[in-house]
């Protein structure tokens, strides 16, 4: 059974029904419809309150907090940016987790999510200058390398023709039809079902449904509330965020729509600096207009923060990255304003318009609520508790330099495979 239909959990449903003797059932408690063009349309994020498929998440400080829901989960909301983590992001992963098996997995998933860096027709203005301010300083990967580097780095994006490409149309909808692949939705699970110490299937609307095994791909925040409710991760747990600073500024002419974060440079020191294409009031309902930025996000180390039971629900509080850090992206956010000064941006941008936002925001990234190796093995299985698997963003044990999109299906395909040959 694996409770969530979303970046994680639709690879991992593919891979188990392949094999015609295991049975695979999945709850999702979203909507049973699939997310149409609008809401994947790139040139908008549908995420603010009231949006069919997401949920809010409360976070101490007031920041808004959200998750995909439904067929797809984040993947039919987010930015739709694919980026793997660096080649020695994965030095200390320790089980199956070999250069060639991680390769091969990426290699997989970037077909079947159509990952393609955004072209030059996607850049607007700001970008391509951009581009060129910072590869003076920095190299500059080559468009056909999947691979980041410590540079400027060409976003790669899972969308075809503007449309975010979600997992549950690269890996479950071609595969409804086998039999042994069934999918509910509208089923939320309160809390996983135990006997003995094993799982034996989950609990929702007071009723049992039992499984041989349970596989929670229900997302950082997600699955850490399943597990609070279960009982068995204590009163609350860590989690792990990409924090941001904004550089705002105003544009002299309004660029036209397009994806949101075509490129960003990776600094030596584990920073990403975001060159946002607009506003993010023209991609997010509700928002007030306020000029576009560029960010300068802490990405690895990422910054500690915590899950909690809210009621039923997860909420969340995130902290400070450590001193260190926000001393390197204050530093940065510093050069960002230099770089809006310059002449490459002299034509675009308005001069006594730029200004670092003092509020720390969030990516939406949490990760690592139960890192592999520590609270679950290098597969995912809970340490402690027999039959009960984490497959997710949760199980991320390490920050890496990119966003954890693509690394969190690559990690499903890889143990789906394991499992499935067990
Ligand atoms: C707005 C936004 C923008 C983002 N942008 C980017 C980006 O551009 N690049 C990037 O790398 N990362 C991005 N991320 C992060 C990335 O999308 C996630 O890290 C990734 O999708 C997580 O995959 P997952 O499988 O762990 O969880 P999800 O894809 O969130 O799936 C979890 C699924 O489980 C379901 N579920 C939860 N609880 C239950 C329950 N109790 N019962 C049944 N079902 C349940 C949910 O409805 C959901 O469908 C973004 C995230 C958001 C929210």
């Amino acid at each position: 059974m694996i409770v969530g239909a979303g970046s994680a959990g639709c690879v991992l449903a593919e891979r188990l029904s392949r094999h015609e003797k295991r049975s695979v059932l999945v709850l999702e408690q979203g909507p049973s419809e699939w997310p149409d063009a609008s809401v994947l349309d790139l040139r908008r994020l549908p995420i603010s309150d009231g949006e069919r498929y997401v949920t809010q998440h409360r976070e101490s400080s007031g920041l808004p907090v959200v998750r995909g829901r439904g067929l797809g989960g984040s993947s039919a909301v987010n930015g739709a940016y694919f980026m793997r983590f660096h080649r020695d992001d994965f030095d200390a992963w320790q089980g199956p987790w070999t250069p060639d098996v991680i390769d091969k997995a990426y290699a997989e998933v970037d077909e079947k999510m159509g990952v393609h860096p955004f072209p030059d027709a996607d850049l607007a203005p700001t970008a391509l200058a951009f581009e060129k301010y910072w590869g003076e300083t920095y190299s500059t990967r080559q468009l056909d390398d999947p691979w980041p580097l410590v540079g400027v780095n060409r976003v790669r994006s899972n969308s075809v023709v503007g449309i975010r490409r979600t997992a549950a149309d690269a890996y479950l909808r071609p595969h409804l039809n086998r039999p042994n692949l069934r999918v509910r939705t509208g089923v939320k699970v309160e809390r996983v079902l135990l006997a003995d110490a094993k799982a034996v299937g989950v609990v929702c609307d007071g009723r049992d449904i039992r499984a041989r095994e349970v596989i929670l791909c229900a997302g950082t925040l997600g699955s850490a509330a399943v597990l609070l409710r279960s009982g068995v991760a204590g009163e609350h747990m860590r989690v792990h965020e990409h924090r941001e600073v904004l550089v705002g500024y105003r544009l002299r002419e309004q660029p036209e729509p397009g994806p949101l974060l075509p490129t960003v440079v990776h600094t030596g020191d584990g920073l990403e600096i975001r060159c946002y294409r607009d506003d993010f009031a023209r991609y997010v309902g509700g928002l007030t207009l306020s000029g576009p930025a560029v960010g300068v996000a802490a990405m690895a180390p990422g910054a500690p923060g915590e899950v909690y039971l809210d009621g039923v629900d997860a909420g969340v509080r995130l902290d400070r990255p450590e001193d260190r850090v926000l001393r390197d992206m204050a530093r940065t956010a510093h050069e960002v304003v230099e770089m809006l000064r310059s002449s490459e941006f002299g034509g675009l941008v308005v001069a006594d318009s730029i200004g670092i936002d003092p509020v720390l925001r969030t990516s939406q990234h949490a990760w690592g609520s139960m890192p592999m190796g520590e609270r679950t093995d290098w597969l995912g299985a809970v340490r402690g508790v027999g039959h009960l698997r984490v497959v997710d963003g949760s199980i991320l044990p390490a920050a890496g330099r990119s966003g954890p999109h693509a690394t969190t299906m690559m990690v499903a395909a890889v143990i789906g495979d394991v499992v499935a040959a067990d």
